[in-house]
């Protein structure tokens, strides 16, 4: 301890080995090992016996976590195109005009992308069924997608949907169409949306070239993750053997869905030219990005006549059957402040170079580092533990029931979670974050050199913008963040539109790919190692816990602003410029029950009254918001300030008979430390969210109609967008509560 006498590894020795030790020759050995053959959730063992057994190597006590968790596994599929001609009306009597491959093409080059015991192109938690139908384009299959549908009159009900993959989260585009009675999806990639690196643009295909394959297909669960994640059999507590199963119904679809690629979707929507409306006929959103045209794609929304169907077989096999995370531990000296970063395993294919196994390939270099360090005697001031999740891609299932395991000794020892899932698909530096990392995740960027520079000797920090996105969903932090009120990190080096094409969830998201095209050398992978191993030593091992609650309280502001802005565009609505709005806000929009820019025929001025409330007076009530942020301010400055003051008593030299002064100071920062680690558990609200009660976040949430893109102050946000005004100023009640009460417990 401070004081006490010098640390026999002190932490910048520690800073040293974290930079040194990682090395992207070792990154690429690990990537090579995880992406050898196919390791989809449940199906793994042999990986997970062989990271444990690294993870030993590497000097770190580990072990193996099972659950009984319910996935699915493909047992057969079709797709086809059928004519009825001069046939009678019995569809299985009528030609196939068009049958899809629904297989990837074998190439040469990519080896794992011609396994024999390849995976079949297939959607996680989709039901089996058999329909056929005629088809109706809905664009992204966002809620404003099927709600220009529906103004339009174009029947769904009975229909079967095609919609490009892209926005939100797919799961909740298969929602959507089922909610709205429609009997199958189909998702395809539309490469409009890779931007200008396509095969319309010239650009050579992989293996050749950057541009997308034609033939990839993304494959993903179909979980309704804005409800909840993880075995949707056991939601909130864990899914070990014998313990009581939910019906499933509220959590999983019952429509069966298929994923294709753009070679099998183009038959299908060229069926549709010349039926129903064009996308031109809709909005901006419906025309945006369509990148088929040059194929002879008019983008007609049908439906298809009776007479063309399509028939869309999916057979899942449904079993309850066990998945192995991985579990890793430094014990550290401080009994009560604990730190968790993880990393998922199960691939949807036989690769995964990117998602996930970039992550795990900087995970062992990262505790191959702290190894290195432990091996010269370090020991960190907290425990660390380190997580290799399985099951992630069918809905963030290992990570999910192991939280709600744990979750007492979580709630009561967890200071933070760092997660990083596709370390590396390119080259640009992105971060989410709970608005208490915001700091620490900006400075662990520093000392690493950035593997492109434009001027010499740039850092990470010089390079990325610094914009850090709140936390949404679609990775393993969902349950720490959302459920267990733990802040949270989620970091990558991702793409843009400019960049090589990321074949996600598909066959060519495979180490020849990643060698050739995602990060030739592996450099991406061992700074990413470097910045990952540094901010683990930042929380883990400095006395302070290096959190900014003044942070909280600004982004609060700003977020309470944010709600103030949508309640005005909806009071006075305005038509909005595309090109003005990033990627998520374009989505956010599309995905709130109502579009600001064409509401002026219900919304508007009229006094729609629910409890008594309007839309004035519950916009009046958001003043309190404001004004018990002034009161947590106060506490977050004085937290903020009192950090500085003990930063600099640390830095001091005591001698041993000022004892008392140490101990003294000793019980400051394990005060401030409490005050740090309890705060954000200060904004979990016990009943959950309206209609989804495992999130119990008041501020942070997986939008109920984005998934992955996060929604701040979720209760509000959906109370405005469903008009109740009277539950919208519940939820100022709750939120005022809370923040007040953490001002309170923070006890400065
Ligand atoms: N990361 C996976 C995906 O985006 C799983 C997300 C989830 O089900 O929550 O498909
Ligand atoms: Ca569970
Ligand atoms: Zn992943
Ligand atoms: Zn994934």
């Amino acid at each position: 301890w401070p004081g006490s006498g010098k640390r026999k590894v002190d932490f910048y020795q520690l800073e040293e080995i974290l930079l040194n030790t990682p090395s992207a020759e070792k990154a690429e050995e690990w990537s090579r090992y995880y992406t050898a053959g196919p390791h989809l959730a449940g199906k793994n063992l042999s990986q997970a016996e062989w990271t444990r057994d690294k993870w030993e190597e590497f000097g770190i006590k580990s072990d193996i976590v099972d659950y009984d968790v319910y996935i699915n596994y493909p047992a057969g599929h079709r797709l086809a195109l059928l004519e009825k001609g001069d046939a009678g009306d019995d569809t299985s009597t009528w030609k196939v005009a068009f049958e899809a491959s629904l297989t990837e093409d074998v190439i040469e080059e990519d080896p794992t992308s011609g396994l024999e015991e390849s995976i079949p192109t297939f959607h996680g938690y989709s039901a089996s069924g058999n329909v056929t139908a005629p088809v109706v384009y809905v664009n992204y299959g966002t809620f404003q997608d099927f709600e220009d549908l529906l103004k339009a009159n174009i029947s769904l009900e009975g229909k079967i949907a095609i919609a490009r993959y892209g926005g939100i989260f797919r799961g909740l585009k298969v929602k959507r169409a089922q909610d709205l009675g429609m009997i199958g999806v189909i998702l395809y990639t539309d490469p409009g949306d890779d931007g200008d690196v396509t095969e319309a643009n010239g650009v050579p295909t992989y293996p050749d070239g950057p541009a997308r394959q034609p033939s990839s297909v993304q494959r993903g669960s179909t979980q309704f993750l804005s409800i909840a994640p993880g075995d949707p059999t056991t939601p909130g507590y864990p899914s070990k053997p014998g313990v009581p199963r939910q019906p499933v119904d509220r959590a999983i679809p019952s429509i069966p869905s298929l994923p294709i690629s753009y070679l099998d979707a183009l038959p299908i929507l060229k069926a549709l030219n010349g039926h129903g409306p064009s996308a031109k006929d809709f909005n901006k959103y419906w025309t945006r990005n369509t990148g088929l045209n040059y194929k002879g794609v008019d983008y007609n929304v049908g439906p298809t006549p009776d007479d063309v169907v399509v028939n869309l077989f999916n057979d899942q096999e449904y079993v309850t059957t066990p998945l192995w995370n991985v579990i890793g531990i430094i014990n550290g000296t401080i009994p009560d402040e604990v730190l968790v970063v993880g990393n998922h395993r199960d691939a949807w294919i036989a690769g995964g170079a990117g998602d996930p196994n970039s992550g795990s390939a900087i995970i062992n270099e990262v505790i191959r580092s702290f190894g290195e360090a432990l091996s010269i005697g370090w020991k960190p001031l907290r425990t660390i533990v380190f997580a290799s999740w399985d099951g992630e891609e069918y809905g963030l299932v290992g990570s999910t029931e192991w939280v709600e395991q744990y979750l007492p000794w979580l709630r009561k020892a967890n200071v933070a979670y760092l997660n990083v899932d596709v370390a590396v698909k390119g080259p640009h530096f992105s971060a989410a974050a709970a608005p208490l990392l915001h700091r620490v995740i900006i400075e662990s960027t520093r000392a690493v050199s950035s593997p492109n520079q434009t001027i010499r000797g740039q850092s990470v920090y010089d390079t990325w913008d610094k914009n850090i996105r709140t936390m949404g969903s679609g990775s393993d932090f969902t349950a720490f963040q959302d459920f267990a009120g733990i802040p949270s990190i989620d970091v990558g080096f991702g793409v843009t539109t400019e960049d090589s094409v990321y074949h996600y969830h598909s066959n060519y998201d495979s180490f020849y790919w990643m060698q050739k095209y995602g990060d030739p050398g592996f450099l991406y992978h061992k700074a990413m190692a470097q910045i990952f191993g540094l901010l683990t030593a930042a929380v883990a091992d400095v006395p302070i816990l290096p959190f900014r609650s003044e942070d909280y309280t600004t982004a609060l502001g700003d977020y309470v602003k944010k709600v103030e802005n949508k309640l005005d565009a909806f009071l006075s609505p305005k038509e909005v410029e595309i090109s003005t709005l990033s990627e998520e806000d374009i989505f956010e929009l599309r995905a709130s029950h109502r579009e600001t820019s064409r509401v002026s025929t219900t919304g508007g001025q009229d006094e729609k009254q629910k409890g008594g409330h309007t839309a004035e007076s519950f916009k009046g009530s958001l003043k309190r918001l404001h004004e018990a942020l002034t009161v947590l301010s106060q506490s977050t400055s004085n937290m903020d300030r009192q950090r500085l003051k003990l930063t600099d008593d640390l830095s001091k030299d005591y001698h041993w008979w000022q004892w008392p002064k140490i101990l003294k100071l000793w019980l400051s920062v394990r005060r401030l430390n409490t005050a740090y680690k309890y705060m954000e558990r200060g904004f979990l609200y016990d009943q959950g969210l309206d209609g989804r009660p495992w999130f119990k976040h008041v501020v942070f949430a997986p939008g109920l109609w984005t998934g992955y893109a996060g929604a701040v102050f979720p209760g509000l946000v959906e109370s405005i967008d469903s008009e109740d005004w009277g539950n919208a100023v519940r939820w100022v009640d709750i939120i005022e509560k809370c923040i007040r009460n953490t001002a309170a417990s923070t006890g400065y």
